[in-house]
Protein backbone atom coordinates (compact mmCIF):
# COMPACT_ATOMS: atom_id res chain seq x y z
CA UNK A 1 0.00 0.00 0.00
CA UNK A 2 1.43 3.47 -0.86
CA UNK A 3 1.99 5.84 1.95
CA UNK A 4 1.51 9.64 1.81
CA UNK A 5 2.86 12.10 4.94
CA UNK A 6 0.80 15.69 4.81
CA UNK A 7 2.66 18.20 6.30
CA UNK A 8 0.12 20.96 7.88
CA UNK A 9 -3.10 20.54 9.05
CA UNK A 10 -5.04 23.47 7.27
CA UNK A 11 -8.20 23.05 4.83
CA UNK A 12 -5.22 22.20 2.19
CA UNK A 13 -3.49 20.02 3.81
CA UNK A 14 -6.49 18.15 5.12
CA UNK A 15 -8.70 18.18 1.26
CA UNK A 16 -4.89 16.57 -0.06
CA UNK A 17 -5.05 14.12 2.74
CA UNK A 18 -8.90 13.08 1.77
CA UNK A 19 -7.84 13.16 -1.36
CA UNK A 20 -5.31 10.62 -1.36
CA UNK A 21 -7.55 8.24 0.87
CA UNK A 22 -10.31 7.95 -1.19
CA UNK A 23 -7.96 6.25 -3.30
CA UNK A 24 -6.40 3.73 -1.35
CA UNK A 25 -3.15 5.91 -0.21
CA UNK A 26 -2.65 5.42 3.69
CA UNK A 27 -2.57 8.77 5.36
CA UNK A 28 -0.76 10.14 8.23
CA UNK A 29 -0.92 13.97 8.87
CA UNK A 30 1.51 15.51 11.21
CA UNK A 31 0.52 18.97 12.22
CA UNK A 32 2.59 21.82 14.32
CA UNK A 33 -0.16 22.95 16.56
CA UNK A 34 -2.06 21.19 19.54
CA UNK A 35 -4.94 21.13 17.10
CA UNK A 36 -6.20 20.59 13.66
CA UNK A 37 -7.35 23.21 11.12
CA UNK A 38 -4.52 25.77 10.34
CA UNK A 39 -6.52 28.98 9.36
CA UNK A 40 -10.27 27.31 10.50
CA UNK A 41 -9.88 27.28 14.04
CA UNK A 42 -12.75 28.37 15.95
CA UNK A 43 -12.13 29.23 19.69
CA UNK A 44 -13.46 31.03 23.07
CA UNK A 45 -10.78 33.73 22.85
CA UNK A 46 -12.70 36.49 24.77
CA UNK A 47 -15.26 35.25 26.84
CA UNK A 48 -16.65 31.47 27.84
CA UNK A 49 -19.33 30.22 25.60
CA UNK A 50 -18.77 33.00 23.20
CA UNK A 51 -17.33 30.93 19.69
CA UNK A 52 -14.90 33.55 17.66
CA UNK A 53 -12.81 32.20 14.42
CA UNK A 54 -9.60 32.71 15.07
CA UNK A 55 -9.29 33.22 11.39
CA UNK A 56 -11.37 32.32 8.20
CA UNK A 57 -14.80 33.41 9.00
CA UNK A 58 -16.92 33.95 5.71
CA UNK A 59 -16.66 31.67 3.13
CA UNK A 60 -18.35 32.74 -0.50
CA UNK A 61 -15.45 30.02 -2.05
CA UNK A 62 -16.49 27.54 0.21
CA UNK A 63 -19.87 27.24 -0.37
CA UNK A 64 -18.66 26.59 -4.08
CA UNK A 65 -16.07 24.50 -3.70
CA UNK A 66 -16.73 21.53 -5.29
CA UNK A 67 -14.56 19.17 -2.85
CA UNK A 68 -16.39 20.86 -0.12
CA UNK A 69 -20.04 19.99 -0.94
CA UNK A 70 -19.23 16.37 -1.31
CA UNK A 71 -18.30 16.46 2.19
CA UNK A 72 -20.88 15.01 5.16
CA UNK A 73 -20.99 17.41 8.05
CA UNK A 74 -20.56 20.91 7.17
CA UNK A 75 -23.78 23.00 7.09
CA UNK A 76 -23.64 26.54 5.18
CA UNK A 77 -26.21 29.01 7.33
CA UNK A 78 -26.81 32.58 5.16
CA UNK A 79 -27.13 36.34 6.97
CA UNK A 80 -29.97 38.37 5.71
CA UNK A 81 -27.65 40.79 4.26
CA UNK A 82 -24.21 39.08 2.38
CA UNK A 83 -21.93 42.44 2.58
CA UNK A 84 -22.44 46.24 4.03
CA UNK A 85 -20.08 48.61 3.33
CA UNK A 86 -21.65 51.57 4.65
CA UNK A 87 -20.76 55.50 3.57
CA UNK A 88 -20.75 58.61 5.78
CA UNK A 89 -24.22 60.46 5.38
CA UNK A 90 -25.12 58.21 2.55
CA UNK A 91 -26.95 54.93 2.23
CA UNK A 92 -24.19 52.00 2.56
CA UNK A 93 -23.40 49.79 -0.53
CA UNK A 94 -25.04 46.70 0.08
CA UNK A 95 -24.06 43.08 -1.81
CA UNK A 96 -26.97 40.38 -1.94
CA UNK A 97 -27.06 36.98 -3.13
CA UNK A 98 -29.92 38.28 -4.99
CA UNK A 99 -28.62 40.33 -7.98
CA UNK A 100 -32.08 41.68 -8.72
CA UNK A 101 -32.36 43.04 -4.93
CA UNK A 102 -28.43 44.11 -5.33
CA UNK A 103 -29.35 46.42 -8.29
CA UNK A 104 -32.26 47.61 -6.91
CA UNK A 105 -30.31 49.30 -3.73
CA UNK A 106 -27.95 51.01 -6.10
CA UNK A 107 -29.91 53.09 -7.80
CA UNK A 108 -28.54 54.43 -11.38
CA UNK A 109 -25.79 52.17 -10.98
CA UNK A 110 -27.63 49.16 -10.71
CA UNK A 111 -27.87 48.71 -14.72
CA UNK A 112 -24.67 49.02 -14.79
CA UNK A 113 -23.76 46.14 -12.03
CA UNK A 114 -26.04 43.66 -13.76
CA UNK A 115 -24.39 43.86 -17.07
CA UNK A 116 -21.17 43.28 -15.72
CA UNK A 117 -21.89 40.69 -12.72
CA UNK A 118 -25.29 39.25 -14.50
CA UNK A 119 -23.80 37.12 -17.25
CA UNK A 120 -20.75 36.07 -15.32
CA UNK A 121 -23.06 34.66 -12.02
CA UNK A 122 -25.02 32.94 -14.62
CA UNK A 123 -22.17 30.99 -16.01
CA UNK A 124 -20.33 30.84 -12.57
CA UNK A 125 -20.94 27.20 -11.99
CA UNK A 126 -18.99 26.21 -15.07
CA UNK A 127 -16.58 29.33 -14.80
CA UNK A 128 -15.68 27.85 -10.93
CA UNK A 129 -13.76 24.80 -13.13
CA UNK A 130 -11.55 27.08 -14.34
CA UNK A 131 -10.93 29.43 -11.66
CA UNK A 132 -10.04 26.47 -9.27
CA UNK A 133 -7.28 24.79 -11.18
CA UNK A 134 -3.88 25.94 -11.92
CA UNK A 135 -4.40 29.28 -14.79
CA UNK A 136 -1.31 27.69 -17.03
CA UNK A 137 -3.44 24.93 -18.46
CA UNK A 138 -6.02 24.61 -21.20
CA UNK A 139 -9.31 26.42 -20.06
CA UNK A 140 -12.51 24.29 -19.93
CA UNK A 141 -14.80 27.33 -20.83
CA UNK A 142 -12.50 29.39 -22.80
CA UNK A 143 -15.19 32.21 -23.39
CA UNK A 144 -16.55 32.30 -19.85
CA UNK A 145 -13.36 32.58 -18.45
CA UNK A 146 -11.95 35.07 -21.06
CA UNK A 147 -15.17 37.80 -20.25
CA UNK A 148 -13.90 37.20 -16.58
CA UNK A 149 -10.06 37.22 -17.40
CA UNK A 150 -10.96 40.81 -19.46
CA UNK A 151 -12.06 42.48 -16.14
CA UNK A 152 -9.79 40.81 -13.72
CA UNK A 153 -6.71 41.82 -15.08
CA UNK A 154 -7.80 45.35 -15.03
CA UNK A 155 -7.06 47.60 -11.60
CA UNK A 156 -10.41 47.50 -9.65
CA UNK A 157 -10.39 51.47 -9.74
CA UNK A 158 -10.84 50.95 -13.16
CA UNK A 159 -13.38 48.38 -13.36
CA UNK A 160 -14.99 50.99 -10.83
CA UNK A 161 -15.19 53.75 -13.66
CA UNK A 162 -18.24 52.28 -14.87
CA UNK A 163 -20.02 52.97 -11.54
CA UNK A 164 -21.03 56.93 -10.58
CA UNK A 165 -22.16 56.69 -7.32
CA UNK A 166 -20.29 55.96 -4.57
CA UNK A 167 -22.29 52.79 -2.91
CA UNK A 168 -21.74 50.84 -5.92
CA UNK A 169 -18.01 52.19 -6.12
CA UNK A 170 -17.04 51.58 -2.63
CA UNK A 171 -18.77 48.04 -2.82
CA UNK A 172 -16.69 47.19 -5.14
CA UNK A 173 -13.80 48.66 -3.59
CA UNK A 174 -14.04 46.74 -0.55
CA UNK A 175 -14.49 43.05 -2.38
CA UNK A 176 -11.50 44.16 -4.18
CA UNK A 177 -9.16 45.17 -0.84
CA UNK A 178 -9.12 41.28 -0.24
CA UNK A 179 -6.46 41.17 -2.17
CA UNK A 180 -4.18 43.01 -0.05
CA UNK A 181 -3.24 45.45 -3.31
CA UNK A 182 -3.30 48.66 -4.15
CA UNK A 183 -6.57 49.19 -6.26
CA UNK A 184 -4.58 50.32 -9.13
CA UNK A 185 -2.45 47.66 -9.98
CA UNK A 186 -3.28 45.30 -12.61
CA UNK A 187 -5.10 42.42 -11.40
CA UNK A 188 -6.42 44.24 -8.60
CA UNK A 189 -9.93 43.45 -9.81
CA UNK A 190 -9.39 39.95 -10.24
CA UNK A 191 -10.59 38.71 -6.44
CA UNK A 192 -13.09 41.46 -5.98
CA UNK A 193 -14.68 39.91 -9.29
CA UNK A 194 -14.46 36.21 -8.32
CA UNK A 195 -15.79 37.11 -4.66
CA UNK A 196 -18.39 39.63 -5.59
CA UNK A 197 -19.76 36.95 -8.40
CA UNK A 198 -19.51 34.29 -5.97
CA UNK A 199 -21.84 36.89 -3.70
CA UNK A 200 -24.24 36.26 -6.48
CA UNK A 201 -23.78 33.02 -7.59
CA UNK A 202 -23.60 31.62 -3.59
CA UNK A 203 -23.65 34.07 -1.36
CA UNK A 204 -21.26 34.80 1.70
CA UNK A 205 -22.34 32.32 4.39
CA UNK A 206 -20.66 31.09 7.51
CA UNK A 207 -20.12 27.19 8.86
CA UNK A 208 -22.75 26.19 11.52
CA UNK A 209 -20.66 26.22 14.68
CA UNK A 210 -18.05 27.64 13.22
CA UNK A 211 -15.14 27.71 10.89
CA UNK A 212 -13.65 24.35 12.48
CA UNK A 213 -16.65 22.88 11.38
CA UNK A 214 -15.18 22.50 7.66
CA UNK A 215 -12.19 20.92 8.87
CA UNK A 216 -13.41 18.92 11.41
CA UNK A 217 -15.97 17.48 8.62
CA UNK A 218 -12.27 16.44 6.81
CA UNK A 219 -10.55 14.92 9.65
CA UNK A 220 -13.68 13.26 10.12
CA UNK A 221 -14.00 11.54 6.43
CA UNK A 222 -9.76 10.56 6.83
CA UNK A 223 -10.46 9.01 10.20
CA UNK A 224 -13.31 6.50 9.14
CA UNK A 225 -10.87 6.14 6.03
CA UNK A 226 -8.73 4.86 7.91
CA UNK A 227 -5.90 7.70 7.86
CA UNK A 228 -4.19 9.30 10.65
CA UNK A 229 -3.61 12.57 12.61
CA UNK A 230 -0.51 13.45 15.20
CA UNK A 231 -0.72 16.98 16.55
CA UNK A 232 1.74 18.69 17.96
CA UNK A 233 5.03 17.40 15.94
CA UNK A 234 6.80 20.51 13.69
CA UNK A 235 8.35 18.51 10.92
CA UNK A 236 11.59 20.36 10.14
CA UNK A 237 13.19 17.71 7.41
CA UNK A 238 11.68 15.04 5.13
CA UNK A 239 14.11 12.33 7.23
CA UNK A 240 11.55 9.85 8.62
CA UNK A 241 8.55 10.42 6.17
CA UNK A 242 9.27 7.13 3.35
CA UNK A 243 6.17 8.08 0.96
CA UNK A 244 4.59 10.37 -1.15
CA UNK A 245 5.09 14.17 0.52
CA UNK A 246 2.37 17.02 0.59
CA UNK A 247 3.26 20.39 2.30
CA UNK A 248 1.16 22.42 3.51
CA UNK A 249 3.42 24.98 3.35
CA UNK A 250 4.56 28.38 2.48
CA UNK A 251 7.35 28.03 -0.09
CA UNK A 252 10.19 29.38 2.11
CA UNK A 253 9.23 27.15 5.04
CA UNK A 254 8.68 23.82 2.69
CA UNK A 255 12.44 24.91 0.93
CA UNK A 256 13.29 24.72 4.57
CA UNK A 257 11.53 21.39 5.49
CA UNK A 258 13.07 20.14 1.85
CA UNK A 259 17.01 21.18 2.12
CA UNK A 260 19.32 19.80 -0.32
CA UNK A 261 17.10 17.71 -2.50
CA UNK A 262 15.49 20.92 -3.49
CA UNK A 263 16.64 21.76 -7.16
CA UNK A 264 18.30 25.20 -7.63
CA UNK A 265 15.43 26.71 -9.76
CA UNK A 266 12.80 25.59 -7.39
CA UNK A 267 15.14 26.96 -4.45
CA UNK A 268 15.59 30.04 -6.01
CA UNK A 269 11.76 30.68 -7.03
CA UNK A 270 10.66 29.61 -3.66
CA UNK A 271 12.71 31.96 -2.10
CA UNK A 272 11.62 34.89 -4.64
CA UNK A 273 8.13 33.87 -3.86
CA UNK A 274 6.34 37.05 -2.34
CA UNK A 275 4.68 37.39 0.24
CA UNK A 276 2.00 40.54 0.79
CA UNK A 277 0.80 42.93 3.40
CA UNK A 278 -0.34 41.88 7.20
CA UNK A 279 -3.26 41.44 8.69
CA UNK A 280 -3.73 43.10 12.75
CA UNK A 281 -6.49 40.81 13.95
CA UNK A 282 -9.00 42.19 16.73
CA UNK A 283 -11.75 39.72 18.50
CA UNK A 284 -14.69 41.38 20.49
CA UNK A 285 -17.31 39.88 22.27
CA UNK A 286 -20.05 42.80 22.26
CA UNK A 287 -23.02 43.06 24.58
CA UNK A 288 -26.26 43.57 22.34
CA UNK A 289 -24.20 43.72 19.44
CA UNK A 290 -22.48 46.49 17.60
CA UNK A 291 -25.11 49.57 17.47
CA UNK A 292 -24.46 50.53 13.36
CA UNK A 293 -25.87 53.83 12.36
CA UNK A 294 -27.58 51.67 8.65
CA UNK A 295 -29.47 48.82 8.95
CA UNK A 296 -28.26 46.84 6.80
CA UNK A 297 -25.01 46.77 9.04
CA UNK A 298 -27.12 45.29 11.57
CA UNK A 299 -28.69 42.47 8.94
CA UNK A 300 -25.03 41.98 7.74
CA UNK A 301 -22.92 39.08 7.78
CA UNK A 302 -19.95 41.02 6.83
CA UNK A 303 -18.95 44.80 7.05
CA UNK A 304 -16.37 46.28 5.10
CA UNK A 305 -15.10 49.90 7.02
CA UNK A 306 -13.21 51.92 4.99
CA UNK A 307 -15.44 54.79 3.50
CA UNK A 308 -15.26 55.76 -0.15
CA UNK A 309 -13.16 54.21 -2.79
CA UNK A 310 -10.81 56.54 -3.03
CA UNK A 311 -10.10 55.90 0.73
CA UNK A 312 -9.71 52.64 0.49
CA UNK A 313 -7.77 52.77 -2.20
CA UNK A 314 -5.15 55.53 -0.59
CA UNK A 315 -5.38 53.11 2.64
CA UNK A 316 -4.46 50.01 0.93
CA UNK A 317 -1.61 51.93 -1.47
CA UNK A 318 -0.23 52.69 2.12
CA UNK A 319 0.36 49.61 3.90
CA UNK A 320 1.45 47.94 0.44
CA UNK A 321 4.14 51.04 0.59
CA UNK A 322 4.87 49.92 4.06
CA UNK A 323 3.03 52.86 5.69
CA UNK A 324 0.94 52.15 8.56
CA UNK A 325 -2.63 54.58 7.47
CA UNK A 326 -4.83 56.65 10.31
CA UNK A 327 -7.53 55.07 8.94
CA UNK A 328 -6.93 51.59 7.66
CA UNK A 329 -9.17 49.43 5.52
CA UNK A 330 -11.21 46.67 8.28
CA UNK A 331 -13.40 43.59 7.92
CA UNK A 332 -15.47 43.13 10.44
CA UNK A 333 -17.71 39.40 10.37
CA UNK A 334 -21.20 38.89 12.32
CA UNK A 335 -21.30 35.31 12.11
CA UNK A 336 -23.72 34.88 14.86
CA UNK A 337 -26.36 36.88 12.76
CA UNK A 338 -26.84 33.34 10.66
CA UNK A 339 -25.22 31.35 13.49
CA UNK A 340 -26.86 32.15 16.72
CA UNK A 341 -25.02 29.09 18.18
CA UNK A 342 -21.77 31.57 18.44
CA UNK A 343 -23.30 33.78 21.09
CA UNK A 344 -23.71 33.19 24.90
CA UNK A 345 -27.16 35.05 25.50
CA UNK A 346 -26.49 38.76 24.49
CA UNK A 347 -23.15 38.70 24.63
CA UNK A 348 -21.69 38.46 20.83
CA UNK A 349 -18.71 37.49 19.20
CA UNK A 350 -17.41 40.10 16.27
CA UNK A 351 -14.52 39.05 14.08
CA UNK A 352 -12.72 41.74 12.59
CA UNK A 353 -9.08 42.69 11.71
CA UNK A 354 -7.37 45.61 9.68
CA UNK A 355 -4.40 45.71 6.79
CA UNK A 356 -1.57 47.03 8.05
CA UNK A 357 1.90 46.81 6.18
CA UNK A 358 3.61 43.56 6.21
CA UNK A 359 5.78 42.55 9.54
CA UNK A 360 4.14 45.74 11.47
CA UNK A 361 4.95 46.07 14.77
CA UNK A 362 2.62 48.40 15.91
CA UNK A 363 -0.83 47.80 17.98
CA UNK A 364 -3.98 48.84 15.53
CA UNK A 365 -6.73 47.94 18.35
CA UNK A 366 -7.85 51.78 18.55
CA UNK A 367 -7.90 52.10 14.95
CA UNK A 368 -9.89 49.15 14.65
CA UNK A 369 -12.01 50.80 17.50
CA UNK A 370 -11.90 54.25 15.77
CA UNK A 371 -12.75 52.88 12.28
CA UNK A 372 -16.13 50.69 13.51
CA UNK A 373 -16.97 54.10 16.23
CA UNK A 374 -17.04 55.98 12.61
CA UNK A 375 -20.09 53.96 11.70
CA UNK A 376 -21.48 52.57 14.90
CA UNK A 377 -21.12 55.26 17.74
CA UNK A 378 -21.34 53.92 21.53
CA UNK A 379 -19.48 50.40 20.28
CA UNK A 380 -16.60 50.90 22.74
CA UNK A 381 -19.44 51.23 25.79
CA UNK A 382 -20.56 47.37 24.40
CA UNK A 383 -17.29 45.59 24.97
CA UNK A 384 -17.19 43.46 27.30
CA UNK A 385 -13.97 41.28 26.19
CA UNK A 386 -11.57 41.39 23.65
CA UNK A 387 -8.50 39.40 22.00
CA UNK A 388 -5.84 40.77 19.68
CA UNK A 389 -3.50 39.40 17.30
CA UNK A 390 -0.09 41.38 16.01
CA UNK A 391 1.49 40.11 12.26
CA UNK A 392 4.28 38.33 14.25
CA UNK A 393 1.91 36.78 16.83
CA UNK A 394 -0.28 35.68 13.44
CA UNK A 395 3.14 34.29 12.28
CA UNK A 396 3.78 32.83 15.77
CA UNK A 397 0.12 31.45 15.45
CA UNK A 398 0.99 29.83 12.33
CA UNK A 399 4.38 29.66 10.45
CA UNK A 400 2.52 30.01 6.72
CA UNK A 401 1.49 33.72 7.99
CA UNK A 402 4.76 35.23 7.16
CA UNK A 403 5.11 38.73 8.16
CA UNK A 404 1.01 38.98 9.28
CA UNK A 405 0.62 37.38 5.26
CA UNK A 406 -2.82 36.11 6.14
CA UNK A 407 -3.36 34.52 2.51
CA UNK A 408 -0.13 32.82 1.80
CA UNK A 409 1.14 34.97 -0.67
CA UNK A 410 1.33 38.44 -2.29
CA UNK A 411 -1.42 38.56 -5.20
CA UNK A 412 -0.05 40.43 -7.96
CA UNK A 413 -0.52 39.40 -11.30
CA UNK A 414 2.29 37.43 -11.85
CA UNK A 415 1.34 35.22 -8.89
CA UNK A 416 -1.95 35.15 -9.55
CA UNK A 417 -1.14 33.55 -13.03
CA UNK A 418 1.78 31.50 -11.47
CA UNK A 419 2.11 30.42 -8.15
CA UNK A 420 4.10 29.77 -6.52
CA UNK A 421 6.32 29.70 -9.63
CA UNK A 422 5.92 29.73 -13.59
CA UNK A 423 4.71 26.46 -14.56
CA UNK A 424 2.33 24.75 -15.77
CA UNK A 425 3.43 21.97 -12.63
CA UNK A 426 3.03 24.23 -9.84
CA UNK A 427 2.39 21.57 -7.00
CA UNK A 428 5.20 19.82 -7.82
CA UNK A 429 8.58 20.64 -6.07
CA UNK A 430 10.91 19.27 -8.46
CA UNK A 431 11.68 16.45 -5.58
CA UNK A 432 10.20 13.04 -6.95
CA UNK A 433 7.08 12.36 -4.67
CA UNK A 434 7.44 15.67 -3.08
CA UNK A 435 4.57 18.16 -3.45
CA UNK A 436 3.48 21.82 -2.19
CA UNK A 437 -0.22 21.94 -1.78
CA UNK A 438 -0.76 25.36 0.81
CA UNK A 439 -2.52 28.64 -0.42
CA UNK A 440 0.74 29.30 -2.36
CA UNK A 441 -0.31 27.06 -5.05
CA UNK A 442 -3.22 27.48 -7.56
CA UNK A 443 -6.25 28.14 -6.81
CA UNK A 444 -4.68 30.78 -3.77
CA UNK A 445 -6.12 31.66 -0.28
CA UNK A 446 -9.19 31.20 1.29
CA UNK A 447 -11.16 28.40 2.69
CA UNK A 448 -11.82 25.77 -0.40
CA UNK A 449 -9.48 23.00 -0.15
CA UNK A 450 -9.01 22.80 -3.96
CA UNK A 451 -5.31 23.67 -3.89
CA UNK A 452 -5.22 20.40 -1.17
CA UNK A 453 -6.95 18.63 -3.96
CA UNK A 454 -5.18 19.35 -7.04
CA UNK A 455 -1.80 18.43 -5.28
CA UNK A 456 -3.44 15.04 -4.25
CA UNK A 457 -4.29 14.85 -8.18
CA UNK A 458 -0.88 15.40 -9.54
CA UNK A 459 0.17 13.03 -6.68
CA UNK A 460 -1.82 10.41 -8.01
CA UNK A 461 -1.28 11.05 -11.54
CA UNK A 462 3.03 10.94 -10.69
CA UNK A 463 2.10 7.54 -9.22
CA UNK A 464 0.46 6.23 -11.88
CA UNK A 465 2.73 6.78 -14.51
C1 LIG B 1 -7.24 36.47 10.19
C2 LIG B 1 -7.58 35.63 8.98
C3 LIG B 1 -8.81 35.80 8.35
C4 LIG B 1 -9.16 35.02 7.25
N1 LIG B 1 -10.41 35.14 6.73
C5 LIG B 1 -10.82 34.29 5.77
C6 LIG B 1 -12.18 34.23 5.39
O1 LIG B 1 -13.04 34.89 5.97
N2 LIG B 1 -12.53 33.38 4.39
C7 LIG B 1 -11.60 32.57 3.77
O2 LIG B 1 -11.98 31.81 2.87
N3 LIG B 1 -10.30 32.60 4.13
C8 LIG B 1 -9.89 33.42 5.12
N4 LIG B 1 -8.59 33.41 5.55
C9 LIG B 1 -7.58 32.67 4.78
C10 LIG B 1 -7.61 31.17 5.02
O3 LIG B 1 -7.68 30.90 6.41
C11 LIG B 1 -6.36 30.54 4.42
O4 LIG B 1 -6.21 30.95 3.08
C12 LIG B 1 -6.43 29.01 4.48
O5 LIG B 1 -6.54 28.57 5.82
C13 LIG B 1 -5.18 28.41 3.85
O6 LIG B 1 -5.23 27.04 4.05
P1 LIG B 1 -3.91 26.13 3.97
O7 LIG B 1 -4.34 24.74 4.20
O8 LIG B 1 -3.17 26.46 2.74
O9 LIG B 1 -2.96 26.60 5.17
P2 LIG B 1 -3.22 26.90 6.68
O10 LIG B 1 -4.65 26.99 6.98
O11 LIG B 1 -2.36 28.07 6.99
O12 LIG B 1 -2.68 25.62 7.44
C14 LIG B 1 -1.32 25.27 7.52
C15 LIG B 1 -1.12 24.36 8.71
O13 LIG B 1 0.22 23.87 8.67
C16 LIG B 1 0.74 23.86 9.98
N5 LIG B 1 2.19 23.91 9.87
C17 LIG B 1 2.96 24.93 9.44
N6 LIG B 1 4.26 24.58 9.45
C18 LIG B 1 4.32 23.29 9.89
C19 LIG B 1 5.37 22.37 10.09
N7 LIG B 1 6.66 22.68 9.84
N8 LIG B 1 5.07 21.12 10.55
C20 LIG B 1 3.78 20.76 10.81
N9 LIG B 1 2.74 21.62 10.60
C21 LIG B 1 3.00 22.86 10.15
C22 LIG B 1 0.14 25.11 10.62
O14 LIG B 1 0.15 25.05 12.03
C23 LIG B 1 -1.27 25.08 10.05
O15 LIG B 1 -2.13 24.32 10.88
C24 LIG B 1 -8.21 34.12 6.70
C25 LIG B 1 -6.98 33.95 7.32
C26 LIG B 1 -6.68 34.67 8.48
C27 LIG B 1 -5.40 34.42 9.21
Amino acid sequence: MTEAFVVGSGPNGLSAAVVLARAGVKVTVLEAADTIGGGTRTEELTVPGVLHDVCSAVHPMGVGSPFLRGLKGIEWLWPEVDLAHPLEGQQPGVLLRSLDDTVAGLGRDGAAWRRLFGPIANSFEALNEDILRPSLNIPHHPVALARFGLRAFAPATAVARRWKGDQARALFAGVAAHSFRPLTSPGSAAIGMALTTAGHAFGWPVAKGGSRSITDAMAAELLELGGTIETGVTVTSLRDLDGIVMLDLAPANAANVIGERLPVRVRRAYRAYRHGPGAFKVDLAVEGGIPWRDEACRKAGTVHLGGTIEQVAASERDINAGRMPKSPFVLVAQQYLADPSRSRGDVHPVWSYAHVPAGWTGNATEVVLDQIERFAPGTRERIVGRSTRSTSELQAYNANYLGGDVVTGRNDLRQVVSRPRFTARPYSTGVPGVFLCSAATPPGGGVHGMCGVNAAAAALRDLRD
